[in-house]
């Protein structure tokens, strides 16, 4: 018998059985060993039952495992679909009442008088009443089944299948693996070099102690999945992920595109001599960067990152018109439609002289040169289309689309970037993201793409003053808005809900309930948006606010993304404890965009309310730093990577054991490890982890 044996192979699975677990993904014995328990019981030290004398607190706080014979066994009826099984426990010296709620088939598979083993809180019936064992986990000890006490791993369902049905399954498999094969029962693919330099166990080993712990098993680290052996499952996994990545990475650098780019350095010198401003040393860098990769024979995949306002357009503006003297069609997706219709405004201010320009979006499509939009994208007569996800549904159709340029990079998954990569042959690609994500995360998680960091702001921009109230105080706010709207600026009122429900217990502020105190505090025209109103309604509200006919814009979170409004240059944040500090510095950048001293100097007041220790730091970092970047590195270091990645990037991988929060470290060291065993990858040792990597998804085995 081999773990890579189909599960119907496995002791104790019949055809019923083998459909069920395949049914939920488990189709070799394999993929049963990498469905590890959710946690641990220590079940080592026997308890015993307290007496009827033991009239106080409990015997000891936790739960209890005793070993004991069961007596009155009796199966209850309850209301309709309730039902439960009670007992008395009797373990030779007291008797104590057991009750399981909702398992009445316990009825038919308990017996009086044999030992079980049981392990379970100890409550007063109704409070204080008699002791009583309410739904111990139940054992019957003596026989193969159990050894007794020891650390006993809690398995959650596979499926339909139970957690006592797969504690049995998974014990039996590794028993009955190591019966046939000896101690090295399953496939070793980790490299010798790699296992001794991080002193990992083997797979073999890490997945008995993950499944049946040894009695010495320190049970807190098993519970926080911080073992050895866990750790050994995280390193492997993410491991065979950067791998992946990084001969993904090689292979494109080695099949070429089929697109060439007629452009010198003097082409792109004449380029850059239509923007009408002088670009920052930080432009200049990345437009270097982009120039090499797309002199390159494979195609471009390149991420920029650059906080809000430091000049991501001009980036992709001055790309596109590169691609369009050479020949080739170039996309710009972005992800809303107002910011699509931004872009094709002022790219066509910017390029419309010199070539044709498109907007596709779910309610408009144009050219600048007035004539058909999806035929002149088909025939490329139209060699730039900028537009939302309306560019990848299947109408537009592109006669030699060489370059694709994703704005706002956070707002699309991994399917979104393929399917526009799929309207050309292999295009370069440009993604563009203000999300800035502290650079060794980017590289790890993102270890397909090649970063560049815009990390300088065009000259004459005001730096934001910010100021955080705790104290709840109003009244400054309001009179530093007021002095703002009265020299032509705009301003924006961000409120953390929409309406009371929930948070109003908190006493946070919503949009529904103090939206109109402030309307009336400001008293100038102003509009509100929110997520609940159709995005046709937020668009038409939003423009109004970017053309000056209402001056104060009451919102939510909505307004986070990419808009330009140069005059805006007041924001007040309500309930500001409740924001994460990327979101709070996102939210800040839609202030403070324009260059027109008339206006002012741009503030942003963030007013919390009751705060705790760590909101009131993150608060302070927000008022100290404009960096987009340190901002990120301290939300990491507050948060962790894991959060910051799972609340905002859609596509991410998903890992089955490890964990990017608590395994960090070990993401970071597969990530090194990676790169240097590329090379090493053709030498007959490491067969099987080359196995592993053809596999889609590399699991447990080759
Ligand atoms: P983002 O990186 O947020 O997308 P934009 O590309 O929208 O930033 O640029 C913000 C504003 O700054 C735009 O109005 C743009 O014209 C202007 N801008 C960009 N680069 C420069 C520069 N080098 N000098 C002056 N203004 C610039
Ligand atoms: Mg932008």
């Amino acid at each position: 018998m081999d773990a890579r044996d189909p599960i119907t192979t496995a002791r104790g699975v019949g055809p019923v059985l083998g459909r069920r677990l395949a049914a939920a993904g488990c189709r070799r014995i394999a993929d049963l060993l990498a469905h590890l328990p959710l946690r641990y019981e220590d079940r080592r030290t026997l308890d015993r039952l307290p007496g009827a004398d033991d009239a106080t607190e409990p015997v000891k706080p936790g739960p209890l495992t005793v070993v004991a014979r069961l007596e009155n066994l009796n199966r209850v009826f309850g209301r309709r679909r309730f039902s439960r099984v009670e007992a008395v426990a009797c373990d030779g010296a007291a008797r104590v009442a057991v009750v399981w709620f909702n398992r009445p088939y316990l009825a038919q598979q308990l017996e009086e008088g044999v030992p079980y083993l049981l392990h379970g809180p100890l409550r007063r019936r109704g409070g204080d009443g008699p002791w009583q064992l309410s739904n111990p986990s139940v054992e019957r000890i003596g026989g193969e089944e159990s050894d007794g006490g020891g650390v006993r791993p809690v398995y959650g369902r596979i499926g339909e299948v139970p957690p006592s049905r797969v504690a049995r399954l998974v014990a039996d498999a590794i028993r009955t693996l190591r019966g046939a094969s000896g101690p090295d029962w399953i496939e070793e693919w980790l490299p010798r070099e790699e296992r001794a330099k991080h002193e990992l166990p083997r797979l073999a080993d890490a997945l008995t102690e993950v499944h049946s712990p040894s009695r010495e098993a320190a049970i807190e680290e098993l519970n926080a999945r911080r073992s050895p052996a866990h750790a050994r499952l995280a390193y492997g996994e993410f491991l065979l992920q950067q791998l992946q990545l990084a001969v993904a990475r090689r292979q494109r650098r080695r099949s070429g595109k089929p697109h060439r780019y007629r452009a010198d350095g003097a082409a792109w010198a004449a380029a850059t001599r239509l923007v009408p401003f002088r670009l920052t040393g930080a432009q200049e860098r990345v437009v270097g960067e982009i120039a090499v990769d797309l002199a390159r024979k494979e195609p471009m995949l390149r991420l920029v990152q650059g906080d809000v306002g430091s000049g991501k357009t001009v980036l992709a503006a001055l790309s596109c018109l590169i691609a369009a003297r050479s020949g080739l069609q170039s996309a710009l997706m972005a992800p809303t439609e107002l910011l699509a219709e931004q872009h094709f405004g002022s790219l066509e201010r910017l390029l419309g002289s010199s070539m044709t320009i498109a907007l596709v979006t779910s309610s408009q499509r144009v050219a600048s040169d007035g004539g058909p939009v999806e035929e002149g994208i088909a025939d490329g007569r139209v060699a730039l289309v900028i537009g939302t996800h309306a560019l990848i549904e299947e109408r537009t159709r592109f006669a030699r689309l060489g370059l694709a340029v994703i704005d706002e990079q956070h707002r699309f998954g991994v399917v979104q970037r393929q399917s526009l990569l799929r309207k050309g042959l292999r295009p370069d690609l440009l993604v563009m993201t203000a999300t800035p994500i502290p650079r060794s995360l980017a590289l790890t998680v993102y270890g397909d793409l090649d970063v560049s960091i815009l990390d300088e702001m065009p000259p004459g921009r005001r730096p934001i003053e910010t100021r955080v109230t705790t104290d709840g105080r109003t009244e400054e706010a309001v009179n530093e808005v007021r002095r703002r709207l009265e020299s032509g600026g705009r301003a924006y009122v961000v409120f953390p809900l929409i309406d009371g429900g929930e948070g109003a217990a908190a006493g946070l502020p919503s949009l529904t309930e103090s939206g109109p105190e402030w309307a009336r505090a400001l008293a100038v025209p102003h509009g509100v948006v929110h997520g609940r109103l159709r995005r046709q309604e937020r668009d038409e509200t939003m423009s109004r606010f970017a053309g000056g006919s209402i001056q104060v814009l009451l919102a939510t979170t909505v307004i986070e993304v990419g808009v330009d409004v140069p005059e805006a240059t007041a924001m007040v944040i309500l309930g500001a404890e409740r924001f994460g500090l990327a979101q709070l510095h996102q939210l800040r950048g839609r202030i403070g965009r324009g260059t027109d001293p008339r206006l002012g100097d741009p503030l942003c007041i963030a007013i919390a309310g009751e705060t705790s220790a760590e909101a009131e730091r993150r608060l302070r970092v927000f008022a100290d730093s404009t960096d987009g970047f340190r901002i990120a590195e301290e939300d990491m270091r507050q948060r962790g990577p894991g959060e910051i990645l799972g609340t905002r990037q859609a596509g991410l991988p998903q890992f089955r054991f490890g964990d990017l929060a608590r395994d960090w470290s070990w993401l970071v060291a597969a990530r090194r490890d990676a790169s240097e065993l590329l090379d090493r990858l053709a030498d007959p040792e490491n067969d099987a982890l080359r196995r592993q990597l053809g596999r889609r998804i590399p699991g447990l085995l080759p």
